[in-house]
């Protein structure tokens, strides 16, 4: 499935009227957990790779990805975009190859969980030579006199930024969301929308009630109904045989559906994986309402479409004994079906938000970090 993606540039120092050239770039941003048969690694990762095979640019934009101020691609943008002609897959692909030559290791399974697809174009121009319009100098050797842009495809900015209208589709409320917010509340008529490509959509929501008067607020999780193969996961039943929790499996529990949980809410990958195994071994069911919690909720801020990307990884995790994931992982296949964003109340401590019910909590800190992941 090809998704969509956001086009950033990196300012220019460039001396006036210089004809600008932007080189595609592909930025890898997110987290990156790797199922070894020792455990599951952590890696947070912010890296780029041309998007367009060339000799002449720079393999990456290196530390400015993280480090300058990224612009949006305005149309009024003045310069040469060159088109990215490696898909996105190919280049991680190769960036993961030699990334896990460091691995400790046979990799059984291996998950990227990031934000929003992004291209960084970096700007360029030529005098003799390919120079780097940021610091004004040479990115290359002395060029050939026969050299010419228009060797490269590429064309003018001429994309639109589709900026995610903020108009109730139900009830025509202007909604309000912070900046980074995938997910819109319209306080109106109490629904909750994400933009797809067809305009906005719907979401089906759900929230566990907190008695009222306690300092609360609703993390969002995303439950997430699969078609597992390779491994019996369909009822709760299986879960716990799967994952050997400690408790007997009662009548019925072969009817009860099993669920996949996932943040739907940026988080250092640590906490991210802990609150993924938490609160799937928990099962969240019990008295689960299907509106939209009254109270402060954090806003979504990571998309469903990367949550899926935990599902193996959460079996990874919590397949006992643990030898069975190398034994198994390779024939285990998950294909998600249907999916619901559950706010979960937590309680606001000093240091820690904790939610009681399940016993489970998360550092402040980790969240608010999580701003810059
Ligand atoms: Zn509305």
């Amino acid at each position: 499935m090809e998704r969509s993606y956001f086009r950033y540039m990196l300012p220019h120092n460039a001396p006036e009227g210089q004809e600008l050239v932007y080189f595609p770039y592909w930025r890898f941003k997110g987290m990156l957990f790797s199922c070894l048969p020792s455990g599951i690694q952590n890696r947070f990762l912010d890296a780029s790779q041309q998007a367009m095979q060339s000799t002449l640019f720079p393999p990456s934009v290196g530390l400015r990805s993280q480090a300058m101020k990224l612009q949006f691609v305005s149309p009024e943008t003045k310069g040469w975009f060159i088109n990215p002609t490696l898909p996105f897959r190919q280049v991680m692909e190769t960036f993961l190859t030699r990334f896990n030559l460091k691995m400790p290791g046979p990799i059984l399974h291996q998950s990227h969980i990031g934000e929003s697809l992004s291209l960084i174009y970096a700007p360029f121009y030529v005098a003799k030579r390919i120079m780097d319009a940021v610091l004004n100098q040479p990115a290359s050797e002395e060029l050939d006199e026969t050299f010419e842009l228009s060797h490269f495809s590429g064309g003018p900015a001429d994309w639109r930024i589709r900026f995610i209208p903020t108009l109730c589709p139900n009830c025509g409320w202007d909604m309000q969301g912070r900046r980074d917010a995938l997910v819109l509340h319209c306080t109106n008529c109490e629904s909750m929308w994400q933009a797809s490509k067809d305009g906005m959509s719907r979401v089906n929501v759900a929230h566990l009630p907190t008695p009222e008067g306690k300092n609360i607020i609703y993390l969002p999780f995303w439950r997430i109904r699969a078609e597992v193969s390779g491994i019996d996961l369909n009822s709760y039943a299986d879960l716990v045989k799967a994952a050997n929790l400690p408790k007997v499996v009662q009548p019925g529990w072969d009817r009860i559906p099993c669920h996949f949980w996932s943040p739907a809410f940026k988080v250092r990958p640590r906490s991210f994986l802990r609150l993924t195994h938490h609160i799937t071994l928990s099962q969240p069911r019990d008295h689960l309402v299907a509106d939209v919690p009254k109270g402060s909720m954090h806003p979504v801020n990571l998309p469903v479409s990367e949550a899926v990307e935990t599902l193996k990884l959460n079996i990874a995790g919590f397949l006992r004994p643990k030898k069975v994931v190398e034994d198994r992982i390779a024939e285990i296949h998950v294909k998600p079906s249907r999916y619901l964003l559950v706010y979960l109340p937590f309680e606001i401590r000093h240091h820690d938000l904790v939610q009681n019910t399940f016993n489970i909590a998360v550092n402040r800190n980790q969240l608010a970090l999580a701003g810059n992941l």
